[in-house]
């Protein structure tokens, strides 16, 4: 399966500075910063900083160590922001739209943080 990475768009973008972020978290291979249009109280958006299109681009593609790093580099926020339901807190949705039927707006992989209040259940 080929993957074609479009390097015009706007989390690459981010990532090359030439936009501004409201930056959270970074780690060698991760960055995460907060939606510019929050949908709950805690929205935060964690990338790989390889060209990643989709999720499943991410896992079959990416190494070890940037995989090891994004998964913990969620789990460490989660707890820093304080819903990590392990560590107390009242949890969090995690959600990373991959592709067109899941009306996924950015063509590099990431992953939503929501949280802050009851979100309901999922709608279709
Ligand atoms: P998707 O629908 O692709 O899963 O989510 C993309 C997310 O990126 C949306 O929630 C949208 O608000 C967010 N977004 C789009 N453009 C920007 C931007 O320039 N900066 C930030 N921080 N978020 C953005």
């Amino acid at each position: 399966m080929a993957y074609d990475y479009d390097d015009t768009n706007i989390f690459a973008r981010i990532l090359r500075g030439e936009i501004p972020n409201d930056t959270v978290a970074e780690t060698e291979h991760t960055l995460a910063f907060r939606d510019i249009r929050p949908q709950a109280p805690v929205h935060v958006l964690v990338i790989p900083k390889g060209a990643y299109v989709t999720y499943d681009h991410f896992a079959a593609e990416a190494s070890e160590a940037e995989i090891i790093d994004f998964t913990r580099t969620v789990a460490r926020l989660c707890n820093e922001l304080g819903v990590a339901p392990g560590e107390g807190g009242a949890g969090c949705r995690l959600i990373a739209n991959s592709g067109p039927h899941s009306h996924q707006e950015v063509p590099h992989m990431h992953m939503h943080i929501l949280a802050g209040k009851p979100l309901g259940p999922m709608l279709a």
